[in-house]
Formats: C-alpha cells, sequence, structure tokens
C-alpha cells in the first residue's frame, strides 16, 4: 500500500466545557459515576456507538450538541461538579503520600503483557489483564509513585461471534490509535520517542504511548511504525497470537524494549514488578545495562534481584512460559556478545532441566527478590510447585508467599449499589474501602431497599442479554420468529445463574450439563424455576475451549432449555459488567487447584451476588458457611473424573437443596433469608478482596522492601551486590565440606509436657567460618512423608573442639502433641534472606 499521513479532525469545543478533552485521555471517567454522565448526558445513543470510548465520542459528536450542553444549566453543573472531583482527586493527599513521606520519587514499575482498563480499549484476553488494570487504578488511588509498560496490540483481543451452528468466529478489531484515549510520547523536540530491541540480527524499532489512569501512567509499546518491515510492525499485533518465535519477540519488546523506553523517557524505577513469566526479559536487559557499566555479570544478577518482585499466575507447570534453547540462542546472541559472557551462562538464567527448556517463571523466581501467587491455596500450590527448585528446605519455606487478589469496587460496583452505599456507608465510603467496621454499615440498609436496587439491576442485565441475543440471531440470519421470542427470555422474578469467563476446560462449563436431566427439572421447575446465562470467550487455538461454546450452544437450542439456557456472545468488561451486577447467583466451578485466584466471584459478591463455587482459588480464604455457597470438598483428588462427578453431584444438590428454595421463601415479597446472605457476602468480601488493600499489601511486603534492598545494594558502587555474589559463590563452592560429626539428644519416645529436650551437635565446617552458617533446631507435627507446621529455633555456638569442628547446643521444649525434631546447618547472612542460597544440610539419623 502507499504510504499516508493521518490526521484527526475534532469539533471545537466550547470554552465552557473546554476539559471534556482533557478528560476523556484520563481513565479516571471510567469508574466515576458522575465521569461517565459527563460524557454520555451529551448524546447517549452515540456514547452507545463508539463503546464507551470518550476519545472517539469527541471525535464524533456534533458540534450543535456541545453548543447545546454548553448553555445547558444542568450540563454545566454537572461539569463543573466531575472537574472539581478530578482535580481533587489529582492534588490531594494520599496513602502513600503520608505513609511513606521520603519515598514519592522512587517509582515502581509494573510490566504486564494486558492490561484491562475499560471495554473501549481491548488489550486484554482475561482475568490477568482485568488483575492489572485494576492494581492501576488502585496503586493511583492509594497515591504510589507507579507506572505500568505494556503492550499495545494493533487488533486487540479478538471479537467473539457465535454463528448459528454455535462455532466461535474470532474477529480482529483493527484499533485506530488516534481513537482511544492514549498519547503519543514524544522527544523534548517534538519528534516521536523511539527505542530499538535486536531480533535475530534485525533492528526492531518501538515507539512509546502513554494513556493516563487517574495519577499514574501506563505505557504501551508498539511496533508499528513505518521504519519496521510488515512482519515486524505487526509484533505487537495480536494478543497471544502467533507461534514461539512471534510470542518470544513479543516479550523481548515488552521485557527488553520496556527498560529501554523507560530509561529515554529518564524513568529509573527503585522496584520492578514482573506481572507474569511474560514479562521477565526486563532482567536480562538490566543486567545487560549493568554489565555495561563493567559490573560483572554475577554482582548484575544481584543488583536486580534485589530490586525485583515477581507475581505468579500459574498453578500448573504446563502453564509456564517455555522456549527452545536453539531459539533463545538465534535471538539473544548478539546481546550475549555484548555482555561479554557465553552464551551458556545466559542460558543457565532460567534453564529448566526437567522441561529442557528456556522457562520465563524460573528466569523471573531466581531473580526476584520476593515471590508470590495471588490467593492462599495458590501459594501453597505454587510452593509445591516449585519444590524441585529447592530440593533442600522444607516446603514450607520455599521463598514464594502470597498476597490474595482483589478488585477495583469503584469500576465493579453499579452506579445504583454506589448510591446505597453514600446514603447509609457516609458520603465517602471509597476512601475507606478497606475498613470492615465502614462495611457493617451495610446491615443499616433496609431490606426492601437493598432488594429492589438488586432487582432493578436485574432487569438492566436482561434488556442487555435480550439485546446482545436478538442482535446475534438478526446477524446470523434467523427467522423472526426466533428474534422475536427472544423477548420473552429471562424474568426478573425468577433465580438467575450466571457463569462467564474464558472457556478454559479446567473451568468446567459444562459441569451443569453432565446430568440432563436433573437440570432439566430444576429449570423447568413450575414453582420456583431457574434461569441460566453463559457467556466466554475461546482462545482461536484452544479447540477444546471451541468445543465447549459449541456444547453449550447445541444444549441451549434443546427445546426443553431453549430460552432458560442462554449463551451469549463477546464476553468483555461490559458485559461483565452487566452480569456480575445483574444475576442472582454467580457459578464458579473450576477444577480445584487449578483456579490460581479468579476475580469475577469478587465482582459479583460487592455487588450483593451470591457465589456458588468449588473451594478453589480466592473463595476458600473468604467462604465463612454463611456468606454464599461451597460445592465439593477442599480434598485432593487424583483422578480428574471422579473428581468431576463428585464436584458434579454436590452442585446439584447445593442447587436443589439450599440455594433454590432459600431464594423462593419470599415471606416478604422477596426472602428475607437471601437479602441476609447478600448483605453477609457484601460485608465479608468487600473490605478485603479489594485491590486497595492489595496494592498496600504489595507496597509495604514488596515495593518498598525491594526500594530499600536495591538502595542498600547499590551504594557505594554496587558494594553489597558484589559482597553477596562473593558471598555466594565461594559457600556454593565449599559448602559439601559442610557435615553433621554427631548429633546427641536428650530426648526420649514420651516425655511429660514443660519437660526439656537437651540437643547437641557436632559439625565439620570445613573452610566455612562458623559466622557464615545458622545451625538450627527444627520441629513440627508428624504427617505422612515429613514434618508439617515446622517452628525453627536457633542452636548457640559452644566451642571449637578441634579445627574446623565445633558443637552447637539447644534446649528445646515442645507443646503437647506428637512432634518430630531435627536439627540443620544453613549459610547464614545479613544481606540477604537464606532461602536464596538453599543450601540446608539436615542431621543424618540420630
Ligand atoms: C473479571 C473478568 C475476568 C476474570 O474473571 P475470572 O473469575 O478469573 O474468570 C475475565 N474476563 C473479564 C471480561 C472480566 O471482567
Amino acid at each position: 500500500m502507499f504510504p499516508f499521513r493521518t490526521v484527526s479532525v475534532t469539533p471545537k469545543l466550547p470554552e465552557a466545557i473546554g476539559r471534556l478533552r482533557e478528560l476523556a485521555y484520563d481513565f479516571w471517567f471510567s469508574w466515576n459515576m458522575a465521569g461517565i454522565e459527563f460524557f454520555r448526558s451529551i448524546n447517549q445513543d452515540l456514547w452507545r456507538e463508539v463503546q464507551h470510548n470518550p476519545v472517539k465520542f469527541l471525535m464524533h459528536v456534533q458540534e450543535k450538541d456541545l453548543v447545546m450542553a454548553s448553555q445547558d444549566e444542568d450540563y454545566l453543573i454537572l461539569y463543573k461538579r466531575v472537574i472539581d472531583l478530578y482535580d481533587r482527586y489529582l492534588t490531594q493527599e494520599t496513602w502513600f503520600s503520608r505513609k511513606y513521606p521520603d519515598h514519592c520519587k522512587d517509582v515502581i514499575a509494573y510490566f504486564s503483557a494486558e492490561f484491562g482498563l475499560h471495554e473501549s480499549h481491548p488489550i486484554y484476553s482475561g482475568g490477568l489483564g482485568l488483575l492489572a488494570g485494576d492494581h492501576c487504578k488502585s496503586a493511583s488511588d492509594l497515591g504510589l509513585p507507579f507506572i505500568g509498560v505494556g503492550l499495545l496490540y494493533k487488533q486487540g483481543y479478538f471479537h467473539q461471534r457465535i454463528n448459528s451452528e454455535g462455532r466461535q468466529e474470532a474477529e480482529y478489531p483493527h484499533l485506530n490509535f488516534y481513537e482511544l484515549p492514549i498519547t503519543p510520547v514524544n522527544n523534548p523536540d517534538g519528534s516521536r520517542l523511539e527505542v530499538t530491541v535486536d531480533l535475530q540480527g534485525r533492528t526492531v524499532f518501538i515507539q512509546v504511548w502513554k494513556v493516563k489512569v487517574g495519577r499514574i501512567a501506563v505505557y504501551l509499546l508498539d511496533t508499528d511504525t513505518p521504519k519496521n518491515s510488515i512482519p515486524d510492525r505487526n509484533l505487537t499485533g495480536q494478543l497471544y497470537g502467533g507461534d514461539r518465535a512471534y510470542r518470544l519477540s513479543q516479550e523481548i519488546v515488552l521485557g527488553v524494549g520496556g527498560v529501554r523506553a523507560l530509561r529515554a523517557m529518564s524513568i529509573n524505577p527503585g522496584a520492578w514488578h514482573i506481572n507474569e513469566g511474560h514479562a521477565a526479559f526486563l532482567i536480562v536487559e538490566r543486567i545487560r545495562e549493568l554489565t555495561r557499566y563493567m559490573v560483572s555479570f554475577d554482582t548484575a544478577r544481584e543488583v536486580v534481584r534485589s530490586s525485583t518482585v515477581f507475581t505468579t499466575h500459574t498453578p500448573v507447570p504446563a502453564g509456564h512460559d517455555l522456549f527452545d534453547e536453539e531459539l533463545i540462542a538465534s535471538y539473544f546472541g548478539n546481546m550475549v556478545a555484548e555482555m561479554g559472557i557465553d552464551f551458556r551462562a545466559l542460558k543457565d538464567l532460567a534453564w529448566d532441566g526437567e522441561r529442557q527448556k528456556f522457562n520465563m517463571t524460573l528466569l523471573a523466581l531466581r531473580h526476584s527478590f520476593m515471590s508470590n501467587g495471588v490467593s492462599r491455596l495458590h501459594g501453597k500450590v505454587a510452593r509445591e510447585m516449585f519444590r524441585p527448585c529447592y530440593s533442600r528446605l522444607h516446603p514450607e519455606e520455599i521463598p514464594v508467599t502470597s498476597v490474595t487478589n482483589g478488585v477495583h469496587v469503584e469500576t465493579w460496583l453499579a452506579a445504583e449499589l454506589k448510591e446505597l452505599f453514600s446514603r447509609y456507608l457516609g458520603k465517602r465510603w471509597f476512601e475507606q474501602i478497606a475498613q470492615p467496621e465502614m462495611w457493617a454499615g451495610v446491615d443499616d440498609i433496609p431490606d426492601q431497599e437493598l432488594w429492589r436496587v438488586r432487582r432493578l439491576l436485574k432487569e438492566k442485565m436482561i434488556l442487555f442479554a435480550r439485546t446482545s441475543l436478538k442482535q446475534q440471531r438478526r446477524r446470523n440470519r434467523e427467522p423472526l420468529q426466533h428474534i422475536i421470542e427472544v423477548d420473552d427470555y429471562l424474568d426478573p422474578d425468577i433465580l438467575t445463574i450466571g457463569f462467564a469467563r474464558r472457556f478454559a476446560t479446567y473451568k468446567r462449563a459444562c459441569l451443569l450439563f453432565s446430568n440432563l436431566a436433573r437440570l432439566e427439572q430444576l429449570v423447568n421447575n413450575s414453582e420456583r424455576p431457574v434461569r441460566l446465562v453463559f457467556a466466554g470467550k475461546a482462545h482461536p487455538a484452544d479447540s477444546a475451549g471451541q468445543d465447549l461454546i459449541k456444547k453449550i450452544y447445541d444444549f441451549s437450542m434443546r427445546p426443553e432449555l431453549r430460552g432458560k439456557v442462554l449463551l451469549l456472545e463477546n464476553y468483555d468488561i461490559h458485559m461483565a459488567r452487566h452480569l456480575v451486577q445483574g444475576v442472582d447467583i454467580w457459578l464458579n466451578t473450576p477444577r480445584r487447584p487449578m483456579e490460581a485466584s479468579g476475580t469475577s466471584g469478587i465482582k459479583a459478591a460487592v455487588n450483593g451476588l451470591i457465589n456458588v463455587s468449588t473451594l478453589d482459588g480466592w473463595w476458600p480464604e473468604a467462604y465463612n458457611g454463611s456468606n454464599g455457597f461451597a460445592v465439593g470438598s477442599e480434598s485432593a483428588y487424583e483422578d480428574d473424573e471422579i473428581q468431576d462427578r463428585d464436584d458434579c453431584y454436590s452442585l446439584y444438590s447445593v442447587l436443589e437443596e439450599k440455594v433454590v428454595p432459600m431464594y423462593y421463601r419470599k415471606t416478604e415479597g422477596f426472602s428475607p433469608e437471601w437479602v441476609r446472605l447478600m448483605k453477609e457476602t457484601i460485608k465479608s468480601v468487600a473490605p478485603v478482596f479489594n485491590t486497595g488493600r492489595m496494592v498496600a499489601e504489595y507496597t509495604e511486603r514488596f515495593y518498598i522492601p525491594a526500594i530499600k534492598r536495591g538502595k542498600n545494594f547499590t551504594d557505594n558502587n554496587n558494594y553489597l551486590a558484589g559482597h553477596a555474589s562473593n558471598f555466594k559463590k565461594l559457600i556454593l563452592d565449599y559448602w559439601d565440606q559442610v557435615s553433621f560429626v554427631s548429633v546427641e539428644s536428650s530426648g526420649r519416645p514420651k516425655m511429660n509436657a514443660g519437660e526439656t529436650i537437651e540437643l547437641n551437635a557436632v559439625l565439620s565446617l570445613g573452610l566455612i567460618y562458623t559466622r557464615s552458617v545458622a545451625v538450627e533446631m527444627v520441629y513440627g507435627e508428624v504427617v505422612e512423608g515429613g514434618l508439617k507446621n515446622i517452628t525453627v529455633l536457633p542452636m548457640t555456638l559452644e566451642s571449637e573442639i578441634a579445627e574446623n569442628i565445633y558443637r552447637y547446643t539447644g534446649r528445646l521444649t515442645m507443646p503437647q502433641g506428637a512432634f518430630g525434631y531435627t536439627v540443620r546447618v544453613r549459610p547464614d547472612s545479613r544481606d540477604f534472606p537464606y532461602q536464596e542460597l538453599p543450601l540446608i544440610t539436615w542431621a543424618p539419623v540420630f
């Protein structure tokens, strides 16, 4: 095609409403009722047509509409209110500035392959992206010196269509960047800021776009510039598209290009957060940068590690991002040469011996000061998964902790509920979102009022679902009768169950269909009927996921279920909002423990929906017996089929025996028990599972310690980093000289409470100094295969009894119960946690 220049022509804004454009470029509008009204009230139809995209809206709005608004008294009142709110939001004192006044300049950089900020900006595929989006919004609310780094996908994630055979068709929208709330990042001289990466010897140019999310910015990288070849221009084309080489290129653009873009903008973060392994190449680039300043490769690794944190979202080994050695070699050849190392050293940064691949999760794990899973259960599962990397540690000591996910409540809460909360919880309830005392006020909301809002939201959802379905059928050229009948689908008086998420097989969308007769009974009960609404995309390369869609479609067309089980197409943020605000029950049936966290159930809960879920992800932490329903048990299964069978039985009986009867005990025109359940859900979930709490937790436990450690390690020319690196090398070289000579214990098989055990250990340390080790007593409950809930206590160095042979003693008093105990020795340094050098030697039988 021939080259051309682009221009966007927009109507002139009347002066009285001159700041509309400024607000259009800040996603702040999207979580503020008034912010949305600000645009929508100018022209509702257009607002819908442009998918709630304010920039596109301003491009297409008629000048006369703007003039009318600027002369409308009511609009001007709204305008002033929004501008005041916005200015106050940007300038008021924040949680961070109060708590960490000394760290306001220490930027925290958050790298993620997807960001789900708003429906008008489809650069997300699912939960990972939504979490990143909500993380940014709360980072803004809390006032963190925070920036996001991601990729700007030209085609975004696909639009899903479901054809008249129930097959998913993927349609890739072509995003016009000039219609998005993003602005190009330029050099001071006005030219476009650009960085490059090397891909197999080709220089690939990357330009940068800025997205404003309240107080913070997200920088998005884009290779679609005429300076690149066509294939390279497409590198930031599709989210999770292409082959392995394409994925690797994208991840290099994100990780390596991302660091370079920040440097080019003179942003030098104090802490770096890797959100899932895709972004882990930032580690390699930062090591490379340091080696250019004559820092040794190993010291550079320590520097990088000291200020990096990593969040994993993958509960199964198969989910890790892996690359073949040859592929890595062909892409990193030049960089290896530049760093002055051989390829082997680069490969070893992330080599997964078990799978014989370069493993992005390992790259991140080995170079992060802190790592975490996204729920308590997932933390445990992740520690178990990474056990082979830490074979000498007790599984409980594996340095992968957890920070449980949340949602940005203001984004997901229905406007009608926000109003209700403002009335009963106080006007500024959203500023105390993590305070349970504030949420106790939910009890003051009269049942009737809460129920009235619930019903209203359901009616809105029903309208939305019908519109979507009619549109789909019209496009599929179905007979008129099929389109008209949709108006009879769903009913606000009927219990309605929602199930919407990616169609990944472990989520078991079809569980409820395993016993069709039972499902038909449930749905068609003449007094207490049930309706089901399904939605979700399957990755275009996931044929099993697409088969699930087809299956549900076919079920929904059976005469017994038609109009009662619905499948909606194109699940996105907009639809998610309608569903998590509008149905009664949020159904979630992942095969435990495959769901790292899940967040849609949280969105539903803050809106007063009732969760019916297997005890996976966030739910075991939240479920308290009176805030929803649990499906299945917490037991571990070896066999998927048996697990599915058991969970399926449990699901039917929960629905038949508990949920349906409770919902229909409408003694007050509604069921008072149900409303109590709703209130208990909101009170127990909202204060804990919100991203305000989550980001504060990341800040206190991860970001601030990483910033401090990063500074410590780099002060005086990376003195401590060099020291730590030398120490580790030395200990690694000499650790096999460490051994137990003898261990003596005064313990007997049966002892009285309060009695102490004297322990006496003699150790040979070889060339290692006593100050470089810690000798410890460990005890815990005896379980199959080892000890559980371990306690670790130090022993004291008593004397050197021969050259390099030392005696250590300790006294152990254990609580009542059956325990196992032992003694161990490990490296000990003030500079880093011992798990970074996991070289424990445990005492032999004594
Ligand atoms: C919240 C959300 C998700 C993630 O929900 P899960 O519970 O993890 O399945 C996915 N897609 C959209 C559009 C969402 O809003």
